[in-house]
């Protein structure tokens, strides 16, 4: 039952809704992400669901016991008393006054394996892999917000992809199954297609061979291959072909990737298998392969970037685990990696594919230098709060695909830190060779959390999608600064101003902390706060779902 404490003093209300949670991750292990238990365009033949008190008691939201609370209180995280730190999951001390958050090294924990990485190592690599450079290059940090379209999307952010070779195009998908695309060179030039999927799109990838074309996968239990000029979506495989049968039954696909030297899309659900469509016939091949245990969610698929028989696998079953594509069965990986929590992501290194990049719900980002060798515990662990526990879309740690030495990754952050008075969520990048903070980057009108964040393929450009909104971040000093104060103006486009909230969309974002740019009001100048240097540039109508702009 969903408990919700308020602070605002309502008398009791009774809410209509679907039963979503307040979760605190600590002790599901399901899902971090309220499912829609009726897929909103299938008829929901069984009884109207009961509406749900909500009561004003203290509740805290992590044990649901009463007479405490825990979470954010303005900036600062409080941990419920019942439990251990919540940042690095130990005994004996809260959140405020862990040694891993006040550490040089942010967070850094030695793992068993731990490895010292320095310039030998570096030496040593280069003989190893040709293509590392002589000199171990800087980080380029894109730290400085360059434009933003304020609510393109009318429910939260879920996953974002750069357009593979028109490089100012972004698309993005989001939890009402629409999708997003957005020319931010030209920062209102965008489309929101919003009948591919009737739920959550959780993966996207683009067609290998047709730029024009995207795969998408969905909590519907569908994979559509739209042409990105109309917006018509091809049905490619539908798991759901009779519609809602109960949440048992209903499948969800998570996890996505392309083969393309099989020609293949991979697919993954929530029971655990996974699915191979081959692209040229577009039909299913084989039958489903339960690669995670039965029953459990597999949340991300990745193909190596080099041997392409190599797939790696992630779930809710606390394991990443790697696959032979000319030989997946059942229980049969070539490795398993095992985590302490549900694993949120699993990537090889962009470049050579040799090294595993992982985030779990344990707070931990997880790496392994190299999949050659022993696999069964990490090289390193890099302690980093990304467990929460409200409605967000799950934190993965994501490689820079630039940066050569295959080091740079970059994660959102789920608890805030004190910013001149403001309590702002920080998007870290961190070099996962040593577990270095290298930078976290904010800006003071970000007060959501950025849990979706992808850094371009070519440029030296970083995506950002917090709650409804989508941010392009570039390095300050390729930054041109304005005219007069030396201070620059940033682009910000704004969407769906007078679209109409149905009482649960509210709530939902309600819990997705409210609004985008909370205590931004972009349209008065003189309500602009000092410091705060942002240019409103078009305010088009509330843009109409599936129409071209
Ligand atoms: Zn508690
Ligand atoms: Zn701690």
């Amino acid at each position: 039952m969903n408990r919700r404490s308020r602070r605002v003093l309502f008398p009791r209300v009774a809410i209509e809704v679907e039963s979503e949670t307040e979760e605190s991750s600590e002790d599901e292990e399901e899902d971090h992400e309220e499912e829609p238990l009726t897929p909103p365009t299938q008829p929901v033949n069984n009884k109207k669901k009961a509406p749900i008190t909500i009561s004003l008691k203290r509740v805290c939201k992590v044990c649901k016991g009463t007479g405490h609370e825990a979470g954010f209180k303005g900036a600062t995280y409080i941990d419920c008393p019942k439990k251990p730190c919540f940042l690095c999951k130990q005994p004996g001390h809260t959140t405020m006054n862990c040694p891993h958050r006040v550490a040089t090294e942010h967070g850094v924990v030695p793992a068993h394996r731990r490895e010292f990485r320095g310039s030998l190592d570096y030496l040593f690599e280069r003989q190893l892999r040709a293509n590392v450079p002589m000199i171990k290059p800087g980080f380029v940090i894109p730290d400085q917000v360059d434009c933003a379209i304020i609510r393109l999307h009318s429910r939260r952010v879920t996953s974002l992809e750069f357009h593979p070779t028109n490089n100012s195009i972004l698309l993005s998908g989001d939890k009402k199954g629409q999708l997003g695309i957005w020319d931010y060179n030209k920062v209102y030039e965008k489309t929101v297609y919003g009948s591919i999927h009737s739920c959550i799109l959780n993966s996207m990838k683009f067609n290998p061979v047709n730029d024009g074309s995207l795969y998408t996968a969905s909590s519907d239990g569908t994979i559509c291959y739209t042409d990105l000029e109309i917006g018509t979506p091809n049905l490619l495989m539908n798991l759901n072909p009779d519609g809602w049968n109960g949440p048992a039954n209903w499948r969800m696909l998570y996890g996505m990737d392309i083969s393309s030297s099989k020609s293949l899309v991979l697919v993954a659900d929530n029971f655990g298998f996974l699915y191979l469509v081959d692209m040229r016939s577009n039909k299913r091949i084989r039958e489903p392969v339960l690669i995670h245990k039965k029953g459990t969610k597999v949340v991300g698929l990745h193909c190596n970037p080099l041997q392409p028989e190599l797939l790696l696998s992630c779930g809710n079953d606390h394991f990443a685990r790697l696959w032979d594509l000319r030989r997946i069965d059942a229980g049969d990986s070539l490795g398993n990696l095992p985590h302490s929590r549900v694993v949120n992501s699993a990537y090889f290194s962009p470049l050579t594919g040799t090294k595993i990049l992982t985030t779990s719900q344990d707070n931990r980002i997880r790496v392994w230098d190299s999949i050659f060798g022993n696999i069964e515990s990490p090289s390193r662990e890099i302690i980093h709060s990304h467990d929460f526990n409200r409605h967000l879309t799950c934190f993965r740690a994501e490689w820079d695909p630039k940066d050569p030495s295959e080091s740079l990754a970059v994660i959102g952050r789920y608890i805030s830190e004190n910013y001149d008075g403001v309590a702002l969520h920080p998007i870290d990048f961190i070099d996962t060779s040593t577990g270095r903070l290298v930078a976290e980057v904010i800006e003071p009108n970000i007060k959501t959390i950025s849990p979706v964040n992808k850094l371009h393929p070519r440029d030296d450009v970083l995506a950002t999608g917090s709650s409804r909104s989508l941010f392009i971040w570039r390095p300050k000093e390729q930054l041109e600064p304005s005219e007069e104060q030396g201070e620059r103006n940033y682009r910000v486009s704004i969407c769906n101003k007078q679209e109409k909230k149905s009482k649960r969309a509210k709530l939902d974002d309600e819990s997705d902390e409210g609004d985008d740019v909370s205590g931004l009001d972009l349209n008065d100048k003189s309500k602009q706060k000092p410091g705060a240097c942002y240019k409103v540039l078009h305010c088009p109508p509330s843009s109409k779902s599936k129409s071209k702009k």
